[in-house]
């Protein structure tokens, strides 16, 4: 039986994604360094396994293709795709079509579309998102890659991905890169919501002194509404489970150092790259690698005592929460303007033509940061075109003055009662900087022109200048 697609590495994704396949209709080979994992998966699914096709070597995993072979790769990023790409071509032929589904640093993902381009083969870099049960029920795809490929993949992607009523939230992005740039920049979003929303329950905590069950009430409320989104519904989840070994609600017992595996800091990187202030996802990154440094902390506690307690003015009534929820709302529309700012940056810089409205809509459902406000998004680019940043769009910046005055009492009230608020204060700072036609730059520039004669631009006339300052 000649398989519709391969997937190479049947680990946590790969294995989700076959299952996905086959689930769909579609006959899947496997090809696993472990080949017991592949025969595990045929005969562990039931009727679904009875469309995976378990292989022993890659020659088997190749021959057992349809031709043009579609080949999925998903292995840990990095050299081992390009192990695993050299180590399959001398078995394929014309028209073959590899894709690379990992997280791949979309600089990677460039390099092979170069290199394969001088083949008679196809190579695709595909962001995947959604987890493990994206994988297996439905992730969110973004696909880079030669565009007439995708033609070949769509009739297998857009039935296995997630459904926003109905609409597949899969795309083709753009070349190359593309697709990974994207996956890349949606994971760094989802470290500036995901802090944002720490955050939060900092205050609620620290600031209300409530109890994790408490909190994760008012975040179910808060999921009713405009916040609605996956992240806040986990939230709630993640407030209300109790330890089973102590009883006690478990995020009290998980320690505060947070995992990272460099999505958010490329996500960081590129955007400085650009000259784009993504300042929340900055702000998200950097606060993870502190949260990491515990043993640091509490050595720094100790010399300046940590501000303990519950403080600040903060009130658990309705309006104190409604004030809570309102910040947060606002600082995520920046949040999300500023990392839609990067994928403009970066469409106009490489030439991708990036559809920002059609990326918003392949992240409506599957993916992580998925809610009903990235439909606002879709429908803020439909309406105005790809402005150049969304805080632009009218219908944001109505939302934004609405909440503009909660963001900006939260942050105080928290700096004032010591409460960390990396993200929320970038957010609120980077507004503030970028609503502002008069900035202090000028100053900079006053100083770079006298210290290294950098030269500077005037209000009042055409050119470049260089002043004689003062000998200093
Ligand atoms: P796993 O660790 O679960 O699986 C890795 C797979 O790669 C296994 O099949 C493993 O084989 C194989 N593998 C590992 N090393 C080698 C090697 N040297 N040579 C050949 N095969 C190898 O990883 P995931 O499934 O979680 O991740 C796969 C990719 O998907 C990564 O790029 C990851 O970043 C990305 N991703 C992961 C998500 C997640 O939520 N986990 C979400 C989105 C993307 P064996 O079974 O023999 O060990």
């Amino acid at each position: 039986r000649l398989a519709d697609i391969g997937v190479l590495g049947l680990g946590t994704m790969g294995a989700n994604l076959a299952l996905n396949m086959a689930e769909k209709g579609f006959v899947v080979a496997g090809s696993n360094r472990t080949a017991e994992k592949a025969y595990a998966l045929r005969d562990d699914n039931g009727a679904v396994g009875q469309n995976i096709v378990p292989t022993d070597s890659i020659e088997q995993f190749v021959a057992t293709l349809k031709t043009p072979r579609l080949i999925v790769f998903m292995v840990p990023a990095g050299p081992i795709v390009d192990e695993e790409m050299q180590r399959i071509m001398p078995l394929l032929s014309p028209g073959d079509i590899m894709i690379d589904a990992g997280n791949a640093d979309f600089n990677d993902t460039v390099r092979r579309s170069k290199a394969i381009a001088d083949t008679p083969f196809h190579f695709v870099g595909m962001g995947v998102s959604g987890g493990e049960l994206g994988a297996r029920h439905g992730p969110s795809i973004m696909v880079g890659g030669e565009e007439q490929v995708y033609s070949l993949l769509s009739k297998i992607l857009e039935p296995i991905s997630a459904k926003y009523q109905g609409t597949p939230c899969v795309a083709w992005l753009g070349p190359d890169g593309a697709g990974h740039f994207v996956k890349t920049i949606h994971n760094g979003i989802e470290y500036a919501d995901m802090q944002m929303i720490a955050e939060i329950y900092g205050i609620l905590r620290d600031g209300l002194g409530l109890s994790a069950g408490e909190m994760s009430d008012i975040f179910a409320d808060w999921n009713s509404r405009g916040l609605s989104s996956y992240l806040i519904e986990i939230t709630a989840v993640n407030l209300a489970e109790k330890d089973p070994d102590s009883g006690k609600p478990l995020v009290d017992v998980i320690a505060d150092e947070a995992g990272q595996k460099g999505t958010g800091r490329w996500s960081a990187i590129e955007a400085q790259k650009l000259g784009v202030g993504a300042t929340t996802i900055e702000a998200a990154v950097s606060a993870r690698g502190i949260s990491s440094r515990r043993k640091e902390r509490a050595a720094t506690a100790a010399l300046y005592g940590s501000v303990a307690g519950v403080r600040g003015d903060f009130h658990p009534d309705k309006d104190g929460l409604k004030e809570l929820e309102q910040a947060l709302e606002t600082a995520k529309i920046i949040a999300y303007a500023q990392g839609f700012a990067v994928l403009s940056a970066a469409s106009e810089e490489r030439g991708w033509n990036l559809p920002l409205g059609e990326i918003a809509r392949i992240w409506r459902a599957g993916c992580i940061i998925r809610s009903q406000f990235l439909d606002d998004i879709t429908r803020a680019y439909e309406a105005s075109g790809p402005a150049a940043n969304l805080l632009h769009a009218p219908q944001f910046v109505e939302r934004v003055k609405a909440g503009e005055t909660a963001l900006r009492r939260v942050v105080a009230k928290a700096a004032l009662a010591g409460i960390p608020m990396p993200a929320l204060a970038a957010a609120l700072s980077y507004f503030d900087d970028y609503r502002r036609a008069r900035g202090t730059t000028n100053l900079t520039q006053a100083q770079r022109d006298l210290f290294g004669a950098h030269t500077f631009h005037r209000l009042d006339q055409e050119g470049v200048f260089h002043h004689q300052w003062p000998a200093v």
